[in-house]
């Protein structure tokens, strides 16, 4: 069966304090409310700023179904590159998971998809998984060119892969228009974004992997949201910005399938 992934992008906000509060909040949570409806308790995946991924790692350590991530990665190991966190790095302080391309890295930072595509490789080379980031901007919505941006983004950045190397990422979908903008796309936008996905790894991989591949929607999903998002065949969770930075509301998420 495919996975389902609640996790929660903290981006740059909250003290350590606050933070290992959070992330204790959530272990707390997970540990003591196993759901047990048809699709089973989602994974949860916290990425968190990188200054706080040790301490919130120890934090949560040996939480069944709960890990960390980085939010970002650089494209080398190692080397005269300050202020960059390397994949190693990463994973040598415990974390499995890292977030690439995640829209604001692509419009503050530059971050093209062939750069991400490098991040991708790097990290399944050293046992992280990517989390994959693509949607499109407003403009190319309403100009109808939102199925060809994502197609170019998933293509240049992940279709390179092998089967076995594409099976470990996860996609994220998030429509830039809806991220941090309180305007979420409708359940019916997601499904249809999410649908066109699937059938495009389908078409380069084939059907099995298609289905058992996970996609998850990213962009204002909140508490009373995330059921109806969540309740369409090809969303198979989400990527939180906003609304995972108060452990009630992410937690309620993490309760929506
Ligand atoms: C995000 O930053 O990935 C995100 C989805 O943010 P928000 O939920 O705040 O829209």
């Amino acid at each position: 069966m495919r996975k389902k992934i609640v996790a929660g992008n903290w981006k740059m906000n909250l003290s350590l304090t606050e933070g290992l509060e959070l992330g204790a909040a959530i272990a707390g949570f997970v540990k003591n409310n196993p759901l047990d409806n048809l699709n089973g308790q989602p994974d949860v995946i916290m990425f968190t700023p990188s200054v706080y991924l040790v301490p919130v790692t120890e934090k949560v350590a040996g939480t069944p179904k709960l890990s960390t991530g980085a939010q970002n990665c650089h494209t080398e190991l190692k080397g005269a590159y300050t202020g960059e966190t390397s994949v190693k790095m990463i994973q040598s302080a415990g974390v499995i998971n890292v977030l690439v391309g995640h829209s604001e890295r692509r419009s503050y930072f530059g971050e093209t998809n062939e750069v991400l595509a490098k991040k991708v490789e790097i990290a399944l080379a050293n046992g992280v998984t990517p989390m994959y980031c693509c949607g499109e901007v407003l403009d190319e919505r309403n100009a109808g060119n939102h199925f060809d941006v994502v197609k170019e983004q998933i293509e240049t950045g992940l279709f390179w892969l092998s089967e076995e190397e594409f099976a470990k990422t996860i996609i994220a979908y998030e429509p830039v228009w809806a991220i941090g903008t309180g305007v979420t796309a409708s359940p019916e936008q997601a499904q249809e974004m999410h649908a066109y996905i699937r059938k495009l790894i389908s078409e380069k991989y084939n059907p099995t992997v298609a289905e058992n591949y996970t996609i998850l929607y990213g962009g204002s999903c909140n508490a009373k949201n995330a059921a109806e998002l969540f309740a369409n065949k090809d969303v198979d969770g989400g990527l939180i910005g906003g609304a995972s930075l108060q452990a009630e509301d992410f937690c309620k998420i993490i309760q929506s399938f």
